[in-house]
């Protein structure tokens, strides 16, 4: 449920119209509701209630400062996966002590810095990482608390492009050589294995993927306690889905953690989730201008001021994006269309073959879904400055990132002489 309605037939983010934001912001631009955010937290909060849990919010889904501020105030940790997500959890003020480090190719300056900020724990990819968190340890006199992610080779039914746990996947350690990888960790002077950790893909619409990855880390968290590993921290990573489209209903947070919940029955452990998409994905939305309406021999191309490197998601994904008029007239027919931005690339649509309200210039267009992997994965491809970013509580709304300048983008450049 989110707080992206028509009132009187204008498109509002909670009690503000979207048209009134452009007239002050311009288009294109990202606008979030605090509402849904809280809500979407709360909501998967609630769900895992009856558990010790930690609920560490993948910043990669969406890293504005102003998002991580209202979900570090309600309780959130943070899952991180670079040096630079670090510094936006330390600004914000996230404990150390909620905050799990992932990703294949942790550089030593990033592991020095998280080391020195005292992070819950690093979730350890390859064993020549694990050597070298031992090396780095050890030199700055510290003992580094690490959980091994497990690749459990589940097949998540997702994009492939999001899959993450399957065996030809780059990601985590074969579940094969979890175990010897464990017992190595345990005997180096300069780590501590506290946690276990698995993280299959994103997009999940289905319980089953998640059970089966978790049956199978669960028998070897047996395995290591009976060998004297005592890991306290079971991460079960993100990657519920959300629905991108009215008729799908991908299962809520209460299915999803009354799915995991029956099967951790009697364990003891602290439970860690990672959820991104679920939490911010229906908190946002893309609104952007209609420059051109040019009609094909085929279909109507509906050309907008925002384009792929803005969001990239169709492009990267095939991702669908529900596409809604600003403003709601009844006198319109449908007709069949694309949605495609200004760039210089075939993949730079936001919808495509899709029965839409006719559209003409100078109107505003809202793509949906779009608090997630949105602005985080937008570029300044053809030389673009990204988006104005807008948050919104209630009836008051402020500009939480300012549109770049093209002046901004150049600045830094030099010629070679
Ligand atoms: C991307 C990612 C997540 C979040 O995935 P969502 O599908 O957005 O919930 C969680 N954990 C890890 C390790 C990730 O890479």
């Amino acid at each position: 449920m989110d707080y992206f309605c028509y009132q009187e037939n204008r498109l509002h983010c909670e009690q503000v119209p979207l048209d009134k934001i452009a007239q002050v912001v311009g288009t294109p631009f990202y606008c979030y509701s605090a509402g849904t955010l809280e809500r979407h937290f709360d909501v998967f909060r609630e769900a895992f209630a009856s558990v010790d849990h930690l609920i560490c919010y993948s910043v990669k889904a969406n890293s504005s400062l102003a998002i991580l501020d209202i979900l570090v105030r309600r309780g959130s940790g943070f899952d991180i996966v670079s040096g630079g997500e670090l510094e936006r959890a330390r600004r914000i003020g996230c404990p150390g002590q909620r905050i799990v480090f992932s990703g294949v190719g942790k550089s030593a300056s990033e592991i020095k810095n998280a080391l020195e900020y005292g992070i819950l724990m690093f979730n350890v990819e390859s064993p020549g990482e694990l050597m070298r968190i031992n090396t780095l340890a050890g030199q700055m006199g510290k003992k580094a608390p690490i959980a091994l992610r497990i690749n459990p080779d589940v097949n998540p039914v997702t994009h492939p492009y999001i899959s993450t746990g399957l065996k030809r996947n780059k990601f985590g350690i074969p579940h094969a050589q979890a175990l010897d990888l464990y017992r190595q960790a345990a005997a180096l002077e300069h780590v501590t294995p506290i946690g276990l950790d698995c993280h299959i893909g994103s997009q999940l619409t289905t319980l089953e993927p998640f059970v089966e990855a978790l049956q199978r880390v669960k028998q070897l968290l047996a395995t290591l306690r009976k060998e004297g590993i005592a890991i306290r921290y079971l991460d079960l990573g993100g990657g519920l889905g959300i629905p991108y489209e009215a008729q799908q209903t991908p299962p809520n947070p209460e299915r999803y953690a009354r799915a995991l919940l029956a099967e951790l029955d009697g364990l003891d452990v602290v439970l860690i989730l990672e959820p991104g998409r679920v939490i911010v994905g229906n908190a946002g939305i893309l609104v952007t201008r209609v420059e051109y309406v040019k009609t094909g021999e085929e279909k109507r191309f509906i050309i907008t001021d925002a384009g792929m490197n803005d969001l990239i998601r169709p492009a990267l994904y095939d991702a669908y994006h529900t596409v809604l008029p600003v403003m709601r007239r009844f006198d319109r027919e449908e007709i069949l269309a694309d949605v495609v931005g200004p760039i210089c690339e075939t993949g730079d649509f936001f919808a495509r073959d899709r029965m839409l309200p006719e559209f003409y210039p100078g109107e505003l267009l809202a793509v949906r879904s779009t608090g997630a992997y949105g602005f985080s994965m937008s570029s300044n491809y053809n030389t673009r400055p990204r988006v104005a970013e807008v948050m919104v509580r209630q009836n008051r709304f402020a500009v939480v990132r300012p549109r770049e300048t093209i002046q901004q983008l150049l600045e830094q450049e030099t010629l070679f002489t």
